[in-house]
């Protein structure tokens, strides 16, 4: 006998059902000596019952002519279960009247009596050897599919414990959503996505400066030839609340039948708050909410840009206001901080939205006068003096208060320093020359 054949005997069970006493003992200590558990019982009857008591029976080995039920009822009751169940006969010379209905019902293999029990061993174990090895296989099946599940628990797991909203494509759906996507979408699985959304692209709100891409149904906004390649992509979207939020999103890739994206969005809500209040507070000044220096500067060189690609002109005026030392010293630093604002107030309400005043620092500042020549500019910039000197910059401030002007127009080949200096110059001509004044450099 083979030892694989041995191997397999060890792990089966096995009901004998032989209402002869003697041959049941030797016939059950042979078979307990090579099989895993042998159990016996001495007729159909007590077969049936130790069947429904302990139902996991490898094979049934029975003898055919026995009292109260035969092995050919019992057979036949049991194949009634299943049709495939092992069973071996033994019968003798004399029943073979039995044997032609056995046969019919299907059975694995006999031996006549007196037992041969080594070749009743080796008929048990060749019927036995498949049903075995399918247990097994159910088994490795079992196991590898308990380890398969351990593991996506594991990585759902993963997925669920992380800040950030993650969702994967196969490039055609949303194959993964974590916990916390779904909670922000108020819904409990992907199933429950609204029919239009077959990309996550299509939950981003289209908006400036926020990367949205439309797609069409059932495409994924990615693909391996139009994946963004920008790092710092920013998005915005909804929750079930309507409430919207900033995330940074990232994107990779894995391979598996296909490419998969892997889209990682973090809430940057509050860094993006506190970025653009930053942002904001680096390039305006505190007092006169106008912009300050450093932001016209930038502007000025692009407005360079500009104007020297389409040969357009643009205008910058300096102006100071006269005598601020006198109105700080009289009327206290407060009340210089108040002209100062209405001031500004007044030259932003009577430029055009397109120009820009911005505070160049003290009680200086500038004014950048977008696609303007020479002659309106200068006719401008004296109406705006005029404007200045009529207007009460406080109630508290019975004097007049006039401001000077410098005033140039950008010529070809101008530098922001060019500007700047002629600007400075004129500015400072205008206040020798009295005050009060324009003057065009
Ligand atoms: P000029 O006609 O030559 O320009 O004379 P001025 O008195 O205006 O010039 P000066 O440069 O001597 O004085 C400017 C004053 O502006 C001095 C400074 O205290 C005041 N000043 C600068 N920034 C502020 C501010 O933010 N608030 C107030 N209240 N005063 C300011
Ligand atoms: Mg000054
Ligand atoms: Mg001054």
């Amino acid at each position: 006998m083979k030892s694989n054949e041995l191997n397999i005997l060890k792990t089966i069970k096995l009901l004998y059902v032989e209402d002869e006493l003697d041959i049941q003992t030797i016939t059950a200590d042979v078979l307990r000596s090579v099989c895993g558990e042998v159990v016996c019982a001495n007729d159909g009857v007590e077969a049936i019952a130790m069947f429904e008591a302990h139902g996991d029976f490898d094979i049934l080995v029975t003898d055919l002519n026995m009292p109260k039920m035969d092995g050919i009822t019992l057979i036949g009751k049991l194949r009634a279960f299943d049709q495939s169940f092992p069973v071996i006969i033994t019968t003798a010379h004399t029943e073979i009247n039995f044997l032609h209905d056995a046969i019919n019902l299907g059975v694995n293999g006999y031996t006549l009596k007196p037992i041969d029990l080594k070749k009743l061993i080796s008929a048990i174990a060749k019927a036995v050897e498949s049903r075995i090895l399918r247990k097994e296989l159910e088994i490795f099946n079992g196991e590898l599919m308990s380890k398969v599940k351990e593991q996506t628990f594991e990585l759902n797991s993963i997925l669920d414990s992380q800040d950030s909203l993650i969702a994967v494509s196969s490039g055609k759906k949303i194959t993964v959503m974590n916990q916390r996507f779904l909670d922000f979408l108020g819904i409990n699985s992907i199933d429950e996505l609204d029919d239009d959304i077959s990309s996550v692209c299509d939950l981003f709100i289209e908006e400036d400066g926020y990367y949205f891409k439309n797609t069409s149904k059932g495409e994924c906004c990615f693909s391996q030839t139009n994946r963004p390649t920008n790092t710092d992509l920013f998005v915005k979207m909804k929750n079930n609340h309507g409430v919207i939020t900033v995330f940074k999103l990232n994107i990779n890739t894995y391979d598996f039948n296909g490419v998969h994206f892997i889209m990682s969005l973090t809430d940057i809500t509050i860094l993006k708050e506190q970025s653009d209040l930053l942002q904001y507070q680096a390039n305006h000044d505190a007092l006169t909410g106008l912009v300050n220096r450093q932001y016209l500067t930038n502007i000025l060189q692009t407005e360079i840009s500009r104007a020297s690609r389409y040969e357009h002109n643009f205008i910058i005026a300096m102006f100071d206001i006269d005598y601020f030392k006198t109105i700080n010293d009289t009327y206290g630093h407060d009340i210089g901080d108040e002209v100062l604002q209405n001031l500004s107030n007044l030259v932003k309400k009577y430029l055009r939205d397109t120009d820009i005043l911005a505070r160049w620092g003290g009680e200086e500042f500038m004014v950048l006068l977008t696609e303007t020549d020479v002659e309106s500019g200068f006719e401008k910039i004296n109406n705006l003096k005029e404007l200045i000197s009529n207007a009460q910059l406080s109630p508290s401030v019975e004097t007049k208060i006039t401001v000077s002007f410098g005033v140039t127009l950008f010529k070809a080949g101008d530098t922001k320093n060019d500007i700047t200096k002629r600007v400075d110059i004129a500015l400072y001509e205008a206040k020798n020359g009295g005050r009060n004044k324009v003057v065009l450099k």
